[in-house]
């Protein structure tokens, strides 16, 4: 018989009062309040309905320690080839760095998360760990890979762009012009994602980082308003990590953000320091901007979770709610006043309706 969610709809085209009547996950009817067909034949909840969420930044192959980090600067840990993550990573066997990548994935499904934009390390075997460690677990896994040689050899990276969906890099302090350029044009031909990390530990000049244009920057935790209307200028997407950045005594300005019309998405980062949880990130953004007296509006972190992501995978029916659509919306039991306030601040916990089969 399915259920209505009646209460507040949020999606591309804004909040908006409303009911969605799902069956098997997927939306069936979607109205006005009070004005649904079925004269109360069949259960209802107060709730929120929104499309799926999706993780903007991941490093799930750093699922396989749990440890505390080191308290030692972000790039000592992070840095390839021999940083403190990769030590772990290669000191882990295949199998049990597939498992841990594989009960992360679980719980952003459980969470309702669709889909996630992971930079996975470790050249075309890593992809495809990755892949593996996806396959049944209704999260699409959008996989940035990584080319080990350098200097880059075309045959490396024809292969492991025939499994990634792109190539992330770690960032223009460590991979030169000559780098950037080659990987950014074997990208284009093959039509797929480029994307880099960017003033994470420092502020770089937008000039390095946007040439070659990425699709995707990481962080721009340092970055200016003049940077950040350079990267709007340009066209291209960010993914920040408000919790990741926190532990290393860092916050991006995500008020500026909003003020500049930063196309962002929100990401969780690197597995070994948080769990996966696109509802805390949310949640942890909002308070933290709240805390250094920076507001950001809750519709705009809320846009960077569930919306801006489907927009950036070229997929934008995926974040509209409607009838008979391609998507799989969510439900949350929250009040419909200030939806999304409720979504940015009490989505934990909440969910009632929970993904339907289709994958993106
Ligand atoms: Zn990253």
């Amino acid at each position: 018989m399915g259920i209505i969610v009646e209460g507040a709809i949020v999606d591309v085209d804004g909040p908006r009062r409303g009911y969605v009547r799902f069956h098997r996950g997927q939306v069936v009817e979607v109205g006005a309040p009070g004005t649904d067909s079925t004269r109360g034949r069949i259960r209802r909840v107060r709730g929120i309905v929104v499309p799926p969420p999706v993780n903007g930044h991941t490093h799930l192959g750093d699922a396989v320690s749990d440890r505390e980090p080191p308290h030692r600067p972000i790039d000592e840990i992070v840095r390839p080839p021999d940083g403190y993550k990769f030590r772990l990573l290669a000191e882990t066997p295949a199998a049990p760095k597939r498992r841990a990548m594989r009960s992360a994935l679980r719980r952003m499904q459980r969470e309702g998360v669709a889909a996630t934009l992971d930079f996975r390390e470790e050249g075309r075997s890593g992809v495809e760990l990755l892949r593996a460690a996806g396959a049944g677990t209704g999260v699409r896994t959008v996989v940035f890979g990584r080319p080990l040689e350098r200097p880059i050899r075309r045959k490396e990276v024809d292969r492991l762009l025939a499994v990634a969906d792109g190539i992330g890099i770690s960032s223009a302090l460590e991979e030169p012009f000559e780098v950037r350029r080659a990987l950014a044009d074997a990208c284009r031909r093959a039509g797929k994602y480029y994307g880099l990390h960017a003033s994470e530990v420092r502020r770089e000049l937008p000039e390095t980082y946007l040439a070659p244009r990425p699709d995707l920057l990481v962080h721009l935790t340092f970055a200016t308003r003049g940077d950040l209307e350079a990267v709007v200028q340009s066209k291209t997407t960010v993914a920040v990590c408000p919790r990741s950045n926190a532990l290393f005594g860092r916050r991006p300005d995500l008020a500026m953000f909003a003020d500049v019309g930063v196309r962002t998405m929100l990401g969780t980062d690197n597995a070994m320091f948080h769990a996966p949880s696109m509802l805390r990130e949310i949640e942890f953004a909002y308070v933290t901007a709240r805390l250094a007296r920076r507001p950001v509006p809750p519709g705009f972190l809320v846009r960077a979770g569930y919306i801006e992501p489907w927009l950036f995978l070229g997929k934008p029916q995926w974040a509209r709610v409607e009838a008979g659509g391609p998507g799989r919306p969510i439900a949350f039991r929250l009040p419909a006043e200030d939806p999304e306030y409720q979504l940015a601040t009490r989505a934990t916990e909440h969910l009632i309706v929970r993904p339907g089969p289709r994958g993106p």
